[in-house]
């Protein structure tokens, strides 16, 4: 009989397995590669939205978390994938790095957005204005943390990889059997996937497809993360990583000329050097419409718990939300109402009436 039984192997997955773990709870995940969210994100966190220059909800909070979660899986996989570096802030404008001071000044912005501009040039990008330096930021290596993660799960025997469907669960008192396997829990962290799982498909998660690529630039020697309307992350080797799309219609998950048509130009916006792509992904967000995550317990099935909608943030959210899921569980620790699926109970109960013959 194991504790957890978990769908889905991406940042929330794993970030609930971790936690588990860590509790002496027995686990298996199962995966089936049918989302690649995870996998082909950009991997930034920064506590602020620069678009609006808003605070990120509770970053301080899923910073600290967020740290200690990846310092400890980097000893366990004795892998290095989080890597600490600033993202500044191009400006185009004298407006631009006023609205940065001004937001600079306001009480929750002020830990993260330093009050000295970066003056310094670097090659192939003209900053007239300068930089603004966004502090306690950086990037983790998803790519290299799921391989390295794979490989534990495999090694360990906790990993099968196959398509979950959810229409074979048996409910007991005990908890559930799947197959053969019995269980008191399950966790669904199934991202965009979702819309497959009949017990949760209810809820509102949109996704949103978002298009990166790795260049190959060789005049272009940033060391640092360099933010406008979209990324440019230093690799090494002359590589960078630059996006993101944001696109709320198609939802599939293959890269698209409309895509790369808009990459390509916003690079041109910022960088003067020639540069090829290398490769180009594709991948849906798992985004709902309040920006809130979906967390929380079947309101029937009480062994059906989803960990979904860390939309454009899950390096950051899942090993917070994550905890909160698993304190929820374990010791009876209310959820936040702004997290919980509770707050679409009313949506929930429409979906029964509408079931009814
Ligand atoms: C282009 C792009 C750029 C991004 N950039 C960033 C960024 O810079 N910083 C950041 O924090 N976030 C970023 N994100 C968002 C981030 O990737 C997501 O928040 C995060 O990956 C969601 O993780 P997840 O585990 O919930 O979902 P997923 O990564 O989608 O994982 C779900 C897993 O469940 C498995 N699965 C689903 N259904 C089943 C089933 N029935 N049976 C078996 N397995 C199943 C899938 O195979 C998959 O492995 C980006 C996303 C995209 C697309």
């Amino acid at each position: 009989m194991l504790d957890y039984l978990i769908v889905g192997s991406g940042l929330a997955g794993i970030s609930f397995a971790e936690i588990a773990l860590k509790n002496n709870k027995s686990i298996l995940l199962i995966d089936n590669k049918s989302q690649n969210s995870s996998r082909i994100a950009g991997g930034l966190y920064n506590p602020v939205i620069l678009k609006r220059f808003s605070e990120v909800w509770k970053a301080e909070e899923q910073l600290i978390l967020m740290n200690e979660f990846y310092d400890l899986l980097e000893a366990k996989l004795e892998k290095k994938f989080n890597f600490k570096l600033p993202i500044l802030r191009k400006f185009f404008s004298i407006e631009e790095q006023n609205n940065w001071f001004v937001a600079s000044d306001k009480k929750n912005l002020a830990p993260f957005l330093s009050t000295k501009l970066v003056a310094k040039k670097y090659n192939s990008i003209d900053s007239p204005y300068n930089y603004g330096e966004v502090l306690h930021t950086g990037y983790v290596d998803t790519a290299l943390l799921l391989d390295a993660y794979r490989h534990y799960l495999v090694n360990n025997n906790l990993l099968v990889e196959e398509f979950f469907n959810s229409g074979l669960i048996e409910f007991f008192d005990f908890g559930i059997q799947y197959k053969n396997i019995q269980a008191k829990n399950i966790i669904f962290a199934e991202g965009f996937g979702l819309h497959k799982n009949p017990f949760f498909n209810y809820l509102p998660l949109d996704g949103t497809k978002g298009e990166l690529f790795i260049v190959k630039a060789p005049d272009l020697d940033i060391d640092v993360i360099v933010n406008t309307s979209v990324f440019i992350l230093p690799l090494g080797n002359d590589l960078f990583k630059v996006g993101a799309t944001y696109n709320w219609q198609d939802k599939t998950d293959l890269p698209t000329e409309e895509g790369k048509q808009e990459l390509l130009e916003r690079i041109k916006e910022i960088i003067t050097c020639d540069f090829e792509v290398m490769q180009h992904f594709a991948g849906v967000r798992p985004t709902v419409k309040d920006r809130r995550p979906l967390i929380g317990t079947h309101h029937e099935r009480k062994s059906l718990h989803i960990l979904n909608g860390l939309g454009t943030r899950g390096v950051m959210l899942g090993p917070a939300m994550a905890k909160a899921l698993y304190d929820k569980i374990e010791n009876g620790i209310p959820l936040d109402r702004e997290i919980d699926i509770q707050r679409f109970h009313k949506r929930y109960l429409k979906t029964l009436i509408s079931d009814r013959p």
